[in-house]
Protein backbone atom coordinates (compact mmCIF):
# COMPACT_ATOMS: atom_id res chain seq x y z
CA UNK A 1 0.00 0.00 0.00
CA UNK A 2 1.38 3.51 -1.08
CA UNK A 3 -0.10 6.66 0.57
CA UNK A 4 1.51 9.81 -0.85
CA UNK A 5 -0.97 12.93 -2.37
CA UNK A 6 0.28 14.24 -5.47
CA UNK A 7 2.84 11.20 -6.04
CA UNK A 8 -0.08 9.02 -8.20
CA UNK A 9 1.53 9.34 -11.27
CA UNK A 10 4.79 8.82 -10.43
CA UNK A 11 4.19 5.93 -7.60
CA UNK A 12 1.76 3.67 -10.37
CA UNK A 13 4.71 3.82 -12.97
CA UNK A 14 7.01 2.50 -10.42
CA UNK A 15 4.78 -0.31 -9.40
CA UNK A 16 4.06 -1.13 -12.98
CA UNK A 17 7.71 -1.21 -13.48
CA UNK A 18 8.42 -3.74 -10.56
CA UNK A 19 5.67 -6.28 -11.44
CA UNK A 20 7.68 -6.01 -15.15
CA UNK A 21 3.95 -5.48 -16.99
CA UNK A 22 4.40 -4.79 -20.86
CA UNK A 23 0.22 -5.12 -21.75
CA UNK A 24 -1.50 -2.84 -19.36
CA UNK A 25 -5.51 -2.39 -19.37
CA UNK A 26 -6.40 0.85 -17.53
CA UNK A 27 -9.95 0.71 -16.67
CA UNK A 28 -11.56 4.26 -15.76
CA UNK A 29 -15.50 5.34 -15.81
CA UNK A 30 -15.95 8.46 -18.58
CA UNK A 31 -15.98 10.82 -15.92
CA UNK A 32 -12.72 9.39 -14.22
CA UNK A 33 -10.67 9.37 -17.57
CA UNK A 34 -9.47 12.69 -17.23
CA UNK A 35 -7.69 11.57 -13.87
CA UNK A 36 -6.32 8.19 -15.63
CA UNK A 37 -5.29 10.12 -18.25
CA UNK A 38 -3.30 11.53 -15.59
CA UNK A 39 -2.03 9.45 -13.76
CA UNK A 40 -1.14 6.79 -16.22
CA UNK A 41 1.62 8.83 -18.05
CA UNK A 42 5.07 7.04 -16.74
CA UNK A 43 3.90 3.82 -18.42
CA UNK A 44 2.79 2.10 -22.09
CA UNK A 45 -0.60 1.51 -21.92
CA UNK A 46 -1.88 -1.44 -24.20
CA UNK A 47 -5.87 -0.60 -23.44
CA UNK A 48 -7.82 2.39 -22.16
CA UNK A 49 -11.21 1.05 -21.10
CA UNK A 50 -14.16 2.38 -19.89
CA UNK A 51 -17.47 0.90 -20.13
CA UNK A 52 -17.94 0.79 -16.37
CA UNK A 53 -21.31 0.61 -14.69
CA UNK A 54 -22.45 0.51 -11.18
CA UNK A 55 -22.49 -3.32 -9.23
CA UNK A 56 -21.16 -4.50 -12.21
CA UNK A 57 -23.61 -6.28 -14.56
CA UNK A 58 -22.30 -9.90 -15.51
CA UNK A 59 -22.71 -8.79 -19.56
CA UNK A 60 -20.42 -5.90 -18.86
CA UNK A 61 -17.89 -8.24 -16.95
CA UNK A 62 -17.78 -10.68 -20.05
CA UNK A 63 -17.69 -7.85 -22.21
CA UNK A 64 -14.32 -6.51 -20.38
CA UNK A 65 -13.03 -10.21 -20.00
CA UNK A 66 -13.23 -11.11 -23.39
CA UNK A 67 -10.98 -7.50 -24.99
CA UNK A 68 -8.78 -8.65 -21.79
CA UNK A 69 -7.84 -11.54 -22.96
CA UNK A 70 -8.37 -10.65 -26.70
CA UNK A 71 -5.39 -7.47 -26.04
CA UNK A 72 -3.10 -10.62 -23.90
CA UNK A 73 -3.20 -8.06 -20.76
CA UNK A 74 -0.56 -8.70 -18.36
CA UNK A 75 -1.42 -5.87 -15.40
CA UNK A 76 -5.09 -4.24 -14.39
CA UNK A 77 -4.75 -0.85 -13.18
CA UNK A 78 -8.14 0.72 -12.09
CA UNK A 79 -7.95 4.26 -11.44
CA UNK A 80 -11.65 5.34 -10.10
CA UNK A 81 -14.43 4.88 -7.76
CA UNK A 82 -15.47 1.39 -6.35
CA UNK A 83 -17.41 0.46 -9.76
CA UNK A 84 -14.14 0.60 -11.41
CA UNK A 85 -12.06 -1.18 -9.09
CA UNK A 86 -15.45 -3.77 -9.31
CA UNK A 87 -14.63 -4.35 -12.79
CA UNK A 88 -10.85 -5.07 -12.50
CA UNK A 89 -11.91 -7.60 -9.78
CA UNK A 90 -14.37 -9.45 -12.35
CA UNK A 91 -11.68 -9.65 -14.80
CA UNK A 92 -8.40 -10.18 -12.53
CA UNK A 93 -8.88 -14.55 -11.98
CA UNK A 94 -6.08 -14.64 -14.18
CA UNK A 95 -4.61 -10.62 -14.12
CA UNK A 96 -2.93 -9.01 -11.25
CA UNK A 97 -4.71 -5.52 -10.17
CA UNK A 98 -3.17 -2.47 -8.76
CA UNK A 99 -5.84 -0.10 -7.99
CA UNK A 100 -5.67 3.60 -7.90
CA UNK A 101 -9.11 4.74 -5.58
CA UNK A 102 -11.00 7.92 -5.80
CA UNK A 103 -13.73 7.75 -3.40
CA UNK A 104 -13.94 6.12 -0.16
CA UNK A 105 -15.68 2.92 -1.14
CA UNK A 106 -12.69 0.68 0.15
CA UNK A 107 -12.94 -2.02 -2.83
CA UNK A 108 -9.27 -1.89 -3.33
CA UNK A 109 -8.54 -3.51 0.25
CA UNK A 110 -11.04 -6.42 -0.12
CA UNK A 111 -10.95 -9.86 -1.47
CA UNK A 112 -14.25 -9.52 -1.95
CA UNK A 113 -16.47 -9.09 -5.97
CA UNK A 114 -19.53 -8.76 -6.86
CA UNK A 115 -21.58 -9.64 -9.98
CA UNK A 116 -25.13 -8.56 -11.14
CA UNK A 117 -27.14 -11.19 -12.79
CA UNK A 118 -30.99 -10.70 -13.67
CA UNK A 119 -31.24 -8.43 -10.49
CA UNK A 120 -29.92 -10.05 -8.06
CA UNK A 121 -26.40 -8.95 -6.30
CA UNK A 122 -23.87 -11.73 -5.92
CA UNK A 123 -20.61 -11.40 -4.29
CA UNK A 124 -17.88 -13.83 -3.39
CA UNK A 125 -14.49 -13.56 -1.77
CA UNK A 126 -11.22 -14.66 -3.90
CA UNK A 127 -7.87 -13.78 -3.05
CA UNK A 128 -7.07 -13.47 -6.51
CA UNK A 129 -9.11 -10.25 -6.97
CA UNK A 130 -7.45 -8.89 -4.04
CA UNK A 131 -5.24 -5.51 -5.62
CA UNK A 132 -1.45 -6.53 -5.20
CA UNK A 133 -0.94 -2.83 -4.82
CA UNK A 134 -2.92 0.14 -3.75
CA UNK A 135 -1.72 3.72 -4.43
CA UNK A 136 -3.76 6.65 -2.39
CA UNK A 137 -3.63 9.96 -3.49
CA UNK A 138 -5.82 12.37 -1.57
CA UNK A 139 -5.47 14.85 -4.29
CA UNK A 140 -7.68 12.08 -6.86
CA UNK A 141 -10.16 13.06 -4.60
CA UNK A 142 -10.34 16.60 -4.20
CA UNK A 143 -12.84 16.56 -7.08
CA UNK A 144 -15.75 14.23 -5.82
CA UNK A 145 -18.60 16.39 -4.69
CA UNK A 146 -18.82 16.92 -1.11
CA UNK A 147 -22.63 15.56 -0.88
CA UNK A 148 -20.89 12.12 -2.67
CA UNK A 149 -17.84 12.34 -0.90
CA UNK A 150 -20.19 12.52 2.72
CA UNK A 151 -22.06 9.38 1.28
CA UNK A 152 -19.13 6.96 0.32
CA UNK A 153 -17.35 8.12 3.44
CA UNK A 154 -20.65 6.63 5.20
CA UNK A 155 -20.37 3.57 3.19
CA UNK A 156 -16.84 3.51 4.62
CA UNK A 157 -18.06 3.67 7.99
CA UNK A 158 -20.63 1.41 7.69
CA UNK A 159 -18.10 -1.27 6.91
CA UNK A 160 -16.60 -0.42 10.31
CA UNK A 161 -19.78 -0.58 12.45
CA UNK A 162 -21.12 -3.84 10.26
CA UNK A 163 -17.80 -5.57 11.34
CA UNK A 164 -18.29 -5.47 15.36
CA UNK A 165 -21.15 -7.80 14.82
CA UNK A 166 -20.21 -9.80 11.31
CA UNK A 167 -20.13 -13.07 11.19
CA UNK A 168 -16.17 -13.46 11.75
CA UNK A 169 -15.84 -10.44 13.92
CA UNK A 170 -12.76 -10.36 15.95
CA UNK A 171 -10.90 -7.84 18.49
CA UNK A 172 -8.15 -7.13 15.59
CA UNK A 173 -10.58 -5.85 12.95
CA UNK A 174 -12.89 -4.16 15.61
CA UNK A 175 -9.54 -2.50 16.60
CA UNK A 176 -9.29 -1.59 13.02
CA UNK A 177 -13.08 -0.72 12.50
CA UNK A 178 -12.69 1.80 15.84
CA UNK A 179 -9.27 3.99 14.27
CA UNK A 180 -11.43 3.74 11.00
CA UNK A 181 -14.54 5.22 12.75
CA UNK A 182 -12.44 7.35 14.51
CA UNK A 183 -10.55 8.80 10.75
CA UNK A 184 -13.74 9.10 9.03
CA UNK A 185 -15.28 11.29 11.49
CA UNK A 186 -12.85 13.91 11.98
CA UNK A 187 -12.24 13.44 8.08
CA UNK A 188 -15.31 13.92 6.52
CA UNK A 189 -16.48 16.42 8.76
CA UNK A 190 -12.84 18.59 7.44
CA UNK A 191 -14.22 17.31 4.04
CA UNK A 192 -17.30 19.60 4.67
CA UNK A 193 -15.66 22.45 5.67
CA UNK A 194 -12.79 22.66 3.76
CA UNK A 195 -13.59 20.61 0.77
CA UNK A 196 -10.59 21.82 -0.72
CA UNK A 197 -8.21 21.00 1.73
CA UNK A 198 -6.37 18.03 1.55
CA UNK A 199 -5.97 16.87 5.37
CA UNK A 200 -9.30 15.86 5.69
CA UNK A 201 -9.64 13.78 2.49
CA UNK A 202 -5.89 12.31 3.76
CA UNK A 203 -7.71 10.75 6.89
CA UNK A 204 -10.91 9.76 4.96
CA UNK A 205 -8.83 7.64 2.39
CA UNK A 206 -6.82 5.81 5.29
CA UNK A 207 -10.20 5.32 7.37
CA UNK A 208 -11.58 3.75 3.57
CA UNK A 209 -8.35 1.35 3.67
CA UNK A 210 -9.17 0.29 7.33
CA UNK A 211 -12.59 0.20 7.07
CA UNK A 212 -11.77 -2.27 4.28
CA UNK A 213 -9.56 -4.56 5.85
CA UNK A 214 -11.84 -4.90 8.70
CA UNK A 215 -15.04 -5.49 6.58
CA UNK A 216 -13.03 -8.08 4.59
CA UNK A 217 -11.77 -10.13 7.42
CA UNK A 218 -15.03 -9.91 9.76
CA UNK A 219 -17.72 -10.35 6.58
CA UNK A 220 -21.28 -9.28 6.00
CA UNK A 221 -23.40 -8.37 8.63
CA UNK A 222 -26.68 -7.78 8.44
CA UNK A 223 -26.12 -3.48 7.39
CA UNK A 224 -24.50 -5.27 4.46
CA UNK A 225 -26.98 -7.76 3.43
CA UNK A 226 -29.89 -5.04 3.03
CA UNK A 227 -27.72 -3.15 0.88
CA UNK A 228 -26.64 -5.82 -1.16
CA UNK A 229 -30.99 -6.21 -1.73
CA UNK A 230 -31.22 -2.64 -2.01
CA UNK A 231 -28.66 -2.10 -4.74
CA UNK A 232 -28.50 -5.41 -6.63
CA UNK A 233 -32.70 -5.85 -6.59
CA UNK A 234 -33.87 -1.95 -6.99
CA UNK A 235 -30.81 -0.54 -8.12
CA UNK A 236 -30.08 1.63 -5.41
CA UNK A 237 -27.40 4.14 -5.48
CA UNK A 238 -24.52 2.29 -3.61
CA UNK A 239 -22.83 5.44 -1.55
CA UNK A 240 -26.00 6.93 -0.77
CA UNK A 241 -27.77 3.28 0.04
CA UNK A 242 -25.18 2.53 2.98
CA UNK A 243 -25.91 6.15 4.32
CA UNK A 244 -29.52 5.75 4.89
CA UNK A 245 -29.51 2.54 6.04
CA UNK A 246 -26.69 2.86 8.59
CA UNK A 247 -28.72 4.75 11.35
CA UNK A 248 -30.87 2.36 11.70
CA UNK A 249 -29.50 -0.83 11.68
CA UNK A 250 -27.45 0.62 14.49
CA UNK A 251 -30.30 1.68 16.25
CA UNK A 252 -31.36 -1.55 16.23
CA UNK A 253 -28.35 -3.84 16.79
CA UNK A 254 -26.22 -1.71 19.51
CA UNK A 255 -28.99 -1.95 22.11
CA UNK A 256 -28.06 -6.03 22.01
CA UNK A 257 -24.46 -5.89 21.32
CA UNK A 258 -22.90 -3.83 24.19
CA UNK A 259 -19.51 -4.35 23.91
CA UNK A 260 -19.53 -2.78 20.07
CA UNK A 261 -21.90 -0.33 21.40
CA UNK A 262 -19.40 0.75 23.81
CA UNK A 263 -16.31 0.50 21.09
CA UNK A 264 -18.25 2.34 18.84
CA UNK A 265 -19.88 5.61 21.66
CA UNK A 266 -15.98 6.05 22.61
CA UNK A 267 -14.65 6.11 18.62
CA UNK A 268 -17.25 9.08 18.16
CA UNK A 269 -16.34 10.60 21.47
CA UNK A 270 -19.84 10.25 22.20
CA UNK A 271 -22.36 9.11 24.98
CA UNK A 272 -23.66 6.39 23.04
CA UNK A 273 -23.08 5.05 19.65
CA UNK A 274 -26.64 5.81 17.91
CA UNK A 275 -25.88 9.92 19.21
CA UNK A 276 -22.55 9.81 18.03
CA UNK A 277 -23.71 8.79 14.41
CA UNK A 278 -26.76 11.24 14.55
CA UNK A 279 -24.64 13.58 15.76
CA UNK A 280 -21.73 13.47 12.44
CA UNK A 281 -24.77 12.57 10.01
CA UNK A 282 -26.54 16.14 10.96
CA UNK A 283 -23.11 17.51 10.76
CA UNK A 284 -22.32 16.31 7.75
CA UNK A 285 -25.84 17.15 5.72
CA UNK A 286 -25.85 13.08 5.39
CA UNK A 287 -28.93 11.86 2.87
CA UNK A 288 -31.19 10.15 4.76
CA UNK A 289 -33.93 9.15 2.78
CA UNK A 290 -34.28 6.19 0.24
CA UNK A 291 -37.31 7.59 -1.37
CA UNK A 292 -35.51 10.37 -2.84
CA UNK A 293 -33.11 8.30 -4.19
CA UNK A 294 -36.37 6.66 -6.07
CA UNK A 295 -37.09 3.46 -3.95
CA UNK A 296 -40.71 2.40 -4.05
CA UNK A 297 -42.20 1.98 -0.83
CA UNK A 298 -44.73 -0.75 -2.38
CA UNK A 299 -41.47 -2.90 -2.72
CA UNK A 300 -40.86 -2.67 0.81
CA UNK A 301 -42.16 -6.23 1.43
CA UNK A 302 -40.84 -7.44 -1.11
CA UNK A 303 -37.68 -6.54 -0.15
CA UNK A 304 -37.92 -7.46 3.25
CA UNK A 305 -38.40 -11.41 2.28
CA UNK A 306 -35.28 -11.20 0.17
CA UNK A 307 -32.84 -9.74 2.98
CA UNK A 308 -34.32 -12.20 5.84
CA UNK A 309 -32.96 -15.24 4.91
CA UNK A 310 -29.47 -13.61 4.36
CA UNK A 311 -29.17 -11.99 7.59
CA UNK A 312 -26.29 -13.82 9.63
CA UNK A 313 -26.71 -15.88 12.32
CA UNK A 314 -24.22 -13.71 14.28
CA UNK A 315 -27.00 -11.07 14.08
CA UNK A 316 -26.89 -9.70 18.35
CA UNK A 317 -30.40 -9.73 17.93
CA UNK A 318 -33.23 -12.12 16.12
CA UNK A 319 -34.20 -10.43 13.20
CA UNK A 320 -38.09 -10.90 11.90
CA UNK A 321 -39.80 -10.40 8.63
CA UNK A 322 -41.83 -7.37 10.68
CA UNK A 323 -38.79 -5.80 11.63
CA UNK A 324 -37.23 -5.55 8.40
CA UNK A 325 -40.51 -4.07 6.72
CA UNK A 326 -40.59 -1.28 9.81
CA UNK A 327 -36.66 -0.80 9.43
CA UNK A 328 -37.29 -0.26 5.25
CA UNK A 329 -39.78 1.94 6.15
CA UNK A 330 -38.08 3.82 8.07
CA UNK A 331 -35.09 3.96 5.44
CA UNK A 332 -37.77 4.87 2.63
CA UNK A 333 -39.12 7.99 4.94
CA UNK A 334 -35.67 9.03 6.37
CA UNK A 335 -37.72 8.94 9.84
CA UNK A 336 -36.86 6.62 12.98
CA UNK A 337 -38.26 3.11 13.17
CA UNK A 338 -41.90 2.80 14.35
CA UNK A 339 -42.22 1.27 17.42
P1 LIG B 1 -18.89 4.57 -8.12
O1 LIG B 1 -17.59 3.92 -8.37
O2 LIG B 1 -20.05 4.10 -8.92
O3 LIG B 1 -18.68 6.14 -8.26
C1 LIG B 1 -19.79 7.03 -8.14
C2 LIG B 1 -19.65 8.15 -9.19
O4 LIG B 1 -18.58 9.00 -8.83
C3 LIG B 1 -19.32 7.62 -10.57
O5 LIG B 1 -20.01 8.38 -11.51
C4 LIG B 1 -17.82 7.85 -10.69
O6 LIG B 1 -17.36 7.91 -12.01
C5 LIG B 1 -17.67 9.15 -9.93
N1 LIG B 1 -16.34 9.39 -9.35
C6 LIG B 1 -15.49 8.50 -8.80
N2 LIG B 1 -14.41 9.12 -8.31
C7 LIG B 1 -14.57 10.44 -8.55
C8 LIG B 1 -13.80 11.59 -8.26
N3 LIG B 1 -12.65 11.53 -7.57
N4 LIG B 1 -14.26 12.79 -8.67
C9 LIG B 1 -15.45 12.89 -9.30
N5 LIG B 1 -16.24 11.84 -9.60
C10 LIG B 1 -15.80 10.62 -9.21
O7 LIG B 1 -19.36 4.45 -6.58
P2 LIG B 1 -18.60 3.89 -5.28
O8 LIG B 1 -19.53 4.20 -4.17
O9 LIG B 1 -17.21 4.34 -5.22
O10 LIG B 1 -18.56 2.32 -5.51
C11 LIG B 1 -19.74 1.56 -5.51
C12 LIG B 1 -19.47 0.18 -6.06
O11 LIG B 1 -18.37 -0.42 -5.38
C13 LIG B 1 -20.66 -0.76 -5.86
O12 LIG B 1 -20.86 -1.55 -7.01
C14 LIG B 1 -20.23 -1.61 -4.70
O13 LIG B 1 -20.83 -2.87 -4.69
C15 LIG B 1 -18.73 -1.69 -4.88
N6 LIG B 1 -18.02 -1.95 -3.63
C16 LIG B 1 -17.40 -3.14 -3.50
C17 LIG B 1 -16.70 -3.44 -2.34
C18 LIG B 1 -15.99 -4.75 -2.24
O14 LIG B 1 -15.35 -5.01 -1.23
N7 LIG B 1 -16.05 -5.60 -3.24
C19 LIG B 1 -16.64 -2.51 -1.30
C20 LIG B 1 -17.29 -1.28 -1.46
C21 LIG B 1 -17.98 -1.00 -2.63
Amino acid sequence: MVFKSGHAADNLAAEVGRLRASRVMVIAAECESETAKKVSTGFDVALHYSDVSPHVPIAKAKAARAIASEYDIDLLVCIGGGSTTGLAKAIAMTTAIVAVPTTYAGSEGTNVWGLTANSRKLTGVDNRVLPVTVIYDAELTLSLPVQLSVASGLNALAHCVDSMWAPRADPINQAFASEGIRALASGLQAVVSDPAGIGGRERALYGAYLSAVAFASAGSGMHHKICHVLGGAYGMPHAQTHATVLPHVLAFNAQHAPEAEIRIAAAFGADSAVEGLDRLCSALGAPSALKEYGFDEAAIPEAARLILPAIPESNPHVVTIDDLERLLRAVWSGRPVEG
